[in-house]
């Protein structure tokens, strides 16, 4: 039996390696192991990986049934689970298939979820305690869970990931799956930039100052030379369309070596989600925007007239660089 154990689990790698620093800090100051979540078929070598990054065990679920993520079929492996070892706290990574699957498994649990969480932490008490915006980002909440397990879904990109260090048991479950209710008709992969805006060095990020969607070819060309990819506020995805995923406090949150923001104004709900890179350019015409005062280098200009320039400085440079 694994009880009070402190449980990890996200169907991304790399959101997983960031629960498993989390984990860690929880379960260290709870005296527990820490166990990370492996589901799907075919995937030993995942939990290989992973068990190099810190837990003490990894629990492995292979399944056929478990290919492709379904959250009827995951939320029910990890109830049986959940229900025959009794974790004490299961943090899952608030993707959109995380969030799905958080919400499934506490009904079936009858679990409280602490959502869109930021932090995660102990009480004095030992009670499982969470921050997460609210009022827009006006505030942060302080949430306690009374349950057990407490489900906490946490944010990506707000812990560093796990280095690798150790060697964590991996303990291979076989379970009954039911067959899904729902079935998988046809499969289109999404067509994926080279680059996640969450993992590049370097994040090109334009708002509302640009005013056509060709405009953004200009930070596109700027971001490939500086190595990195471009993001955008969440007007210009939500409202505009132009791209399917914003950055900030309802959005993803990044930090990367270098930011750029063009044309962003700097909303508190946008800079929620940059405020950890480690450089912030901004580039605006207005001289009063927000963004300035999260900024460590500000331009003021017309940015049709600034990026261009920057494209051709960054051109010689790289011309007498050979
Ligand atoms: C609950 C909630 C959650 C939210 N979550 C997010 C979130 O996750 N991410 C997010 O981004 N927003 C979020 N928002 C929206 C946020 O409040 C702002 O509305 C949004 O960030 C503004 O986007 P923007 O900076 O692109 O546009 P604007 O605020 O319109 O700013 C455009 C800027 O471009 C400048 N500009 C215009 N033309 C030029 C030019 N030629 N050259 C240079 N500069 C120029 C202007 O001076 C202005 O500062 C949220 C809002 C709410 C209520």
């Amino acid at each position: 039996m694994a009880e009070n154990e402190v449980w990890v689990y996200s169907e991304n790698k790399n959101v997983c390696l960031e629960l498993l620093t989390a984990g860690k800090e929880l379960s260290e100051k709870l005296n527990v192991p820490l166990a990370s979540l492996v589901l799907g078929h075919g995937v030993k070598d995942v939990a290989e990986e992973l068990s190099e990054h810190g837990p003490n065990k990894i629990y492995l679920i292979d399944h056929a049934s478990l290919e492709r993520f379904d959250s009827m079929s995951y939320a029910a492996a990890i109830e049986t689970i959940v229900k025959q070892e009794k974790p004490k706290i299961l943090l899952i990574g608030a993707t959109k298939r995380g969030k799905e699957l958080a919400g499934r498994l506490a009904a079936r649990l009858n679990a409280g979820c602490m959502s869109e969480c930021t932090e995660v932490d102990i009480g004095d008490d030992g009670s499982v305690i969470a921050k997460r915006a609210a009022y827009a980002g006006m505030a942060v909440a302080t949430e306690k869970c009374k349950s057990t397990p407490a489900i906490v879904l946490l944010k990506p990109g707000r812990y560093e990931k796990a280095p690798s260090g150790g060697k964590g048991e991996i303990v291979e479950l076989s379970l009954e799956i039911p067959e899904p209710s729902l079935k998988l008709i046809e499969f289109k992969p999404k067509e994926i930039k080279a680059v996640r805006v969450e993992e590049a060095e370097v994040v090109v990020l334009g708002g509302r100052g640009i005013k056509k969607r060709e405009d953004f070819q200009m930070l596109e060309q700027l971001a490939e030379m500086l190595g990195g990819c471009v993001g955008c506020t969440r007007p210009i995805a939500a409202d505009l369309g132009w791209y399917t995923e914003w950055v900030g406090l309802s959005g993803v949150a990044i930090k990367p070596k270098l930011y750029i923001g063009v044309g962003v104004s700097g909303a508190i709900q946008h800079v929620a989600g940059i405020k950890d890179s480690k450089v912030i350019v901004a580039i605006n015409k207005d001289p009063e925007a927000p963004i300035f005062k999260s900024a460590d280098y500000g331009i003021v200009g017309d940015l049709y007239e600034v990026i261009p320039e920057l494209i051709k400085a960054l051109k010689e440079v790289s011309k007498k660089e050979g």
